[in-house]
């Protein structure tokens, strides 16, 4: 896969996509990843990308002209045609769907945002806008990473063990179950004694109660488009019984979930 961005401060992306898991991928040839500077496709002395909103208001916003030329120059660099993503706080939340979708994608140019925001016009060249969140961030570069690094860890050959993306939070609509490793006590705090069982069939079956559990008691909007089983929800509408009962026990991380 081909990642390309464009932002006013391109320096900021090259210490994270080189570093850790990214960076090998990088390495590996799994992804590419270049970022442009905004400012290339400006044309006066002071390569200016931003102006007063008309109307009046707060804050300045940036320039439709730079924005068009730089993603249609970018865009013309390869055959293959970008799917290009803006960012705002009124785009599409990012979820782990929104992630798998962008993963099968060839090629794709994040274009960042800055100051208060775009000119409306700048967004018809987006294929799609997408959200980090509920709060405003200070320019989408963070966006563009958080989504970089959560689509390149589903390509294939990024992750050591091609298994771990599977099992994960979302991959299955629900929360990870409580994962634990040496010592099998701690601090007085003990491994659920079936983990150091070796049965697989009843550590798989702990680990789903485990998922339902937590999902149930932390994010209970998740269970409905879960897909679970007709004794799946009675197992969840019983473990949501035991949750009211031992409220004010604890919360739902560190309880042996
Ligand atoms: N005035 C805009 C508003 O109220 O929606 C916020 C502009 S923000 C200060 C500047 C840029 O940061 C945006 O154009 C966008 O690219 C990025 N940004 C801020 N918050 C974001 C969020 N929650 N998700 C994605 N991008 C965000």
């Amino acid at each position: 896969m081909r990642i390309e961005a464009i932002s006013v401060i391109p320096q900021v992306f090259e210490p994270y996509v080189s570093s850790s898991i990214l960076g090998r991928a990088q390495k590996a040839g799994v992804f590419s990843f270049e970022a442009y500077d905004l400012r290339e496709w400006t044309h006066d002395r002071h390569r200016t990308v931003d102006d007063a909103p008309f109307g009046g208001g707060q804050g300045m916003l940036m320039k439709p002209e730079p924005i068009f030329e730089a993603v249609e120059d970018v865009s013309a660099r390869d055959a293959v045609r970008p799917h290009v993503v803006f960012f705002s706080p009124c785009g599409t939340p990012f979820t782990q769907a929104v992630a798998e979708r962008l993963s099968k994608k060839e090629r794709l140019l994040f274009v960042c945002g800055r100051y208060e925001g775009m000119d409306e016009r700048a967004y018809t060249l987006a294929d799609e806008v997408v959200s980090l969140g509920d709060y405003v961030l200070t320019g989408g570069e963070l966006a563009a990473l958080a989504v970089t690094d959560a689509v390149v860890r589903l390509l294939p050959g990024a992750l050591g063990d091609e298994m771990s993306a599977l099992d994960e939070s979302f991959s299955d609509g629900l929360l990870e179950y409580a994962q634990y490793t040496r010592p099998a006590e701690f601090r007085g705090m003990c491994v659920p004694e079936v983990l150091l069982s070796g049965d697989h069939g009843a550590v798989g079956r702990w680990r789903r109660e485990s998922s339902l559990r937590r999902t149930a008691a932390l994010r209970p909007d998740l269970i409905s488009s879960a897909g679970l089983s007709e004794s799946e929800r009675a197992l969840v509408a019983r473990l949501l019984e035991e949750e009211k009962e031992s409220a004010g026990e604890g919360g739902a991380h560190g309880q042996a979930l």
